[in-house]
């Protein structure tokens, strides 16, 4: 049985995404990377950025590196660092803590997986663009142990819904598409992308938490594909397990 993570297992609806941008500004500032750029015109040009480069790998499903991210959104300021400057990689990891720090669990999640975990094999499968962020979310909440296998399309270089992703959890699992399934909150990312491989479908809605600002264009839009299942929350799950 896989999930996914964002919004399924851990509920971002109280993301506050100004106070992570204006973290890792702080951090590239206190590494002088930067000397002073105005916070609403660095929020401006970073979020023309990252949307230019979701938009430019929209087919092809290439994760986009978080590093690359910063660099060149810096650029546009005329400042040349690479993505993989350790002043970079601290300013990530400045926006990340304040990301975990309003994240929050599904609070029926682990009494869930510690059930399923007793009958099936779990595995995570997420797009999580810088994937140490990922790890440290997994840590916070007390999750990694739940799962045999974590895939992150940061790791991979490839999201959901692209097949690969899906098909290196499969694999590590050792379990045939049409034995699995697959429990998401996205549409597109989750049901349309492990439909197509032969998995059953499990979606959660979450009503009220499926709201997020930042999520990336289209991916909770409406998308013409019907999940085998719907569920209001993770608890239903429970009670449903006999007709999966
Ligand atoms: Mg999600």
């Amino acid at each position: 049985m896989l999930f996914d993570f964002g919004d399924t297992l851990v509920l971002t609806d109280r993301w506050n995404y100004d106070k992570c941008l204006k973290r890792l500004l702080e951090s590239l500032h206190n590494d002088s990377v930067i000397i002073s750029i105005p916070y609403e015109k660095f929020k401006h040009v970073y979020f023309r950025v990252r949307n230019q480069m979701y938009l430019e790998s929209e087919k092809s499903l290439r994760e986009v590196d978080f590093g690359q991210r910063i660099a060149k959104t810096l650029k546009s300021f005329n400042l040349n660092i690479n993505g993989k400057n350790p002043a970079v990689k601290r300013a990530i990891e400045c926006f990340l803590d304040a990301f975990i720090e309003d994240a929050h669990i599904e609070s029926y999640a682990p009494t869930l997986l510690t059930r399923l975990k007793k009958e099936y094999k779990l595995g995570l499968v997420s797009n999580f663009a810088y994937a140490p962020g990922l790890w440290k979310t997994l840590d916070r909440f007390d999750l990694t142990k739940f799962f045999e296998v974590v895939a992150i399309s940061g790791e991979l270089g490839y999201r959901k819904p692209h097949p690969r992703i899906f098909r290196k959890a499969l694999k590590t699992l050792k379990v045939r598409a049409n034995k699995a399934v697959f429990v998401g909150d996205s549409l597109k990312a989750d049901i349309f992308g492990a439909k197509r491989l032969g998995l059953k479908t499990v979606l959660v809605e979450n009503v009220g938490v499926r709201k997020n600002p930042y999520a990336i264009a289209g991916e909770l839009d409406p998308f013409p594909v019907k999940p085998d299942i719907a569920i209001p929350n993770l608890r239903k799950l429970a009670e449903i397990l006999d007709i999966l």
